[in-house]
């Protein structure tokens, strides 16, 4: 905002107010009251679908760790135990310059880089900047088409942090994201074990925030050392209501693009910005492709659809095709169950399957074809062998079949 601009106090559009999570007041309220109450558990795990607002979550909980409202001992504002908003701490979370609020997120291995240390460094370098990225746009998908991990060296600087002090407040928050990126350290079980440690008994100043789209992904010594908590998908209305107000959105077009965005509230807002640009046609073409030939049966087809992916590199499109695949597949299943009244576009999915009849279990099992291509897509599988493979299962969970290369 330049200097002199009035307020608008109807339409917020401080960081801080952009931060707020939208949408999860239940959440807000049982975790607020737990924090006020003193018994918030030390290792948290948030886990709900991707877009649903997992970072905003774990960046409130953490400003309200850290609020100096909360610390001083008054009373909570509203005895809700949130976040103050306007303390020191509060404005300084909300910008992301709390020097004892750690985030952590997915990168690309550092290249070039050999030593141990060096590649500590290249870590730490590379999370400064994506951390400038979210200072601009809290709710930036960060690297959505490399291959990414939290590797060893992210993991022993997490360590290395979370051994020392604060250094300004009494407690240290660690929010690590996608936990479930998180690579198996067979070849440094001494690091994989001090983060385990790490989990399970926190220093008392330390409290660990980790989430997940993806919980069953996660390494069962991470998931048993965390407590959960569920970040629901939010109501259509709801979502709408977001894109309305803080985007200020049209509300035909805020309802129809929450639709799509099947809850995900930060999934909307991304869609919000792309529905008139090239890629949101993209994908909902790409989704329409992918489902046609799964259901054509044929093998030309499958591979005619594969072949126009990369068999290397970039992922372009991969990540948001595969969501809206899952939109028209939860859609189809809509109509195999008879509630055709609950789809998003039960008309487009029909027109797919030429009014054939697709049973829900064979959509169930096409479903878990997606998630798991979905996992592909961030990892090493090439995007042309991850559609093929998708394709086949699928075709063959249509023909009713049992896929056969998964268990
Ligand atoms: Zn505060």
């Amino acid at each position: 905002m330049a200097a002199g601009e009035a307020v608008n106090p109807g339409r917020p559009e401080t960081a801080a107010d952009v931060a707020e999570p939208w949408g999860q007041d239940d959440l807000r309220r049982r975790v607020g009251a737990a924090i006020a109450a003193g018994r918030l558990p030390q290792s948290l795990l948030l886990h709900g679908p991707e877009g649903v607002g997992k970072r905003p979550l774990a960046l409130w909980i953490a400003r309200a760790l850290q609020c100096g409202a909360q610390q001083s001992g008054e009373p909570p504002r509203n005895g809700e135990g949130g976040p103050c908003g306007t303390c020191r701490s509060c404005r300084m979370a909300a910008r992301l310059e709390h020097p004892d609020i750690h985030l952590h997120f997915p990168m690309p291995r550092p290249k070039g880089t050999t030593s141990r240390a060096k590649l500590r460094e290249a870590i730490e370098a590379q999370r400064h900047e994506r951390l400038a990225l979210l200072r601009d746009d809290l709710h930036a998908r960060l690297d959505p088409d490399a291959v990414t991990g939290l590797y060893v060296a992210a993991v022993e600087n997490i360590r290395g942090q979370a051994s020392r002090r604060p250094s300004m407040a009494r407690k240290a928050v660690f929010v690590v994201e996608d936990a479930d990126r998180m690579v198996p350290q067979s070849a440094s079980p001494e690091a994989a074990n001090a983060f385990l440690k790490l989990l399970e008994e926190p220093p008392d100043f330390a409290w660990i925030v980790l989430t997940s789209s993806r919980p069953e992904a996660l390494l069962p010594t991470i998931r048993s050392r965390s407590v959960p908590l569920r970040v629901a998908p939010v109501a259509t209305d709801s979502v709408a209501a977001y894109l309305t107000d803080q985007l200020g959105a049209p509300p035909d077009r805020a309802l129809a693009v929450a639709r799509r965005a099947d809850g995900a509230v930060y999934r909307a807002r991304r869609l919000m910005r792309t529905t008139e640009s090239e890629d949101s046609d993209t994908s909902e073409t790409a989704a329409d492709q992918l489902l046609a030939a799964a259901l054509d049966g044929s093998p030309a087809a499958r591979y005619r659809t594969a072949s126009r992916y990369s068999a290397r590199g970039a992922r372009g499109n991969l990540g948001p095709a595969l969501e809206d695949l899952r939109v028209r597949l939860r859609d189809l299943l809509c109509v195999a169950v008879d509630a055709a009244s609950q789809a998003h576009d039960a008309d487009r999915v029909q027109r797919l399957t030429r009014g054939g009849a697709v049973t829900d279990r064979a959509v169930l099992h096409a479903l878990g074809s997606v998630e798991r291509a979905l996992e592909g897509v961030g990892r090493n599988m090439n995007p042309q062998a991850t559609i093929a493979l998708l394709l086949q299962e699928m075709g063959a969970a249509f023909a009713g079949r049992r896929p056969g290369t998964h268990h």
